[in-house]
């Protein structure tokens, strides 16, 4: 029933964790590591009303309404502090909605700090690595897989007071995945580099030169020559 990249997701989640899964839609993610026994105790969060709905459904089908609570709430905000949550998932979503959804959750007091996260991003991945970096997050694990001729990334994160530093490259590719260079990564960016080309084309023909981003695209295109070289 779950897709490869739910499953991929999920075999990130921590055993015995307490989970709050955000954007759960039919709470297939929760329902599925409750039922294997990986995890005790989940909350699903959808700020929609129709996956709400179906979260509630897929919950009441298996039974396990008394490990699954599906709240219909903003981002983080489906999260009780007597949940006692320690690891997040979010999966499915732009890599800037992720991160919005982690910082207004910070800000409002939601995320603690403490949690281990699990992110999928869709798209955006640097723009949620950065964010993570910015925020004392290590990055402990990443993957990069395809299915239906899509490729999704995934990035775990755990607090850190370690003084790490990544650099601008490596925040672009992910830090792992540039060291492990494995054949889907490099047929994403084999397909990224065609795409850059062509942005940087269509930015040289305007009016009015934008050379800040002209100069960021030719940046990325060096490095993506450089990995796939
Ligand atoms: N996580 C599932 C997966 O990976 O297959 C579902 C992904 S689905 C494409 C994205 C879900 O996130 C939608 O059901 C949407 O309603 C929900 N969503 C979007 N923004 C949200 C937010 N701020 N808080 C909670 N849920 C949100």
């Amino acid at each position: 029933v779950l897709s490869s990249r739910l499953m991929q997701v999920g075999k990130q989640v921590p055993l015995g964790a307490r989970l709050a899964d955000i954007g759960s839609d039919h709470a297939y993610l929760p329902t599925y590591l409750v039922l294997k026994q990986q995890i005790p105790f989940a909350v699903a969060g959808e700020v929609v009303r129709g996956p709400y709905e179906s979260a509630k459904k897929q919950v009441a089908k298996n039974g396990l309404e008394n490990q699954i609570i599906v709240r219909l709430a903003d981002g983080l905000a489906a999260i009780h502090a007597e949940d006692q949550i320690d690891a997040i998932s979010i999966a499915g979503m732009g890599g800037a909605l992720i991160r919005n959804i982690l910082e207004n959750g910070k800000q409002q007091g939601q995320l603690t700090g403490n949690e281990t996260l699990i992110l999928q991003p869709n798209v955006g991945e640097a723009t949620l690595r950065n964010w993570l970096i910015r925020n004392d997050y290590e990055i402990r694990h990443e993957e990069i897989l395809e299915e239906n001729q899509k490729i999704y990334e995934i990035i775990v994160a755990i607090p850190s007071d370690r003084n790490l530093s990544y650099s601008k490259k490596e925040l672009f590719f992910g830090p792992i995945l540039l060291k492990e260079r494995s054949l889907i990564f490099l047929q994403k960016w084999q397909k990224e580099l065609t795409n850059k080309q062509r942005v940087l084309k269509e930015l040289t023909k305007a009016q009015e030169l934008p050379l800040e981003k002209i100069a960021e695209v030719k940046e990325q295109l060096q490095w993506i020559e450089e990995v796939l070289a």
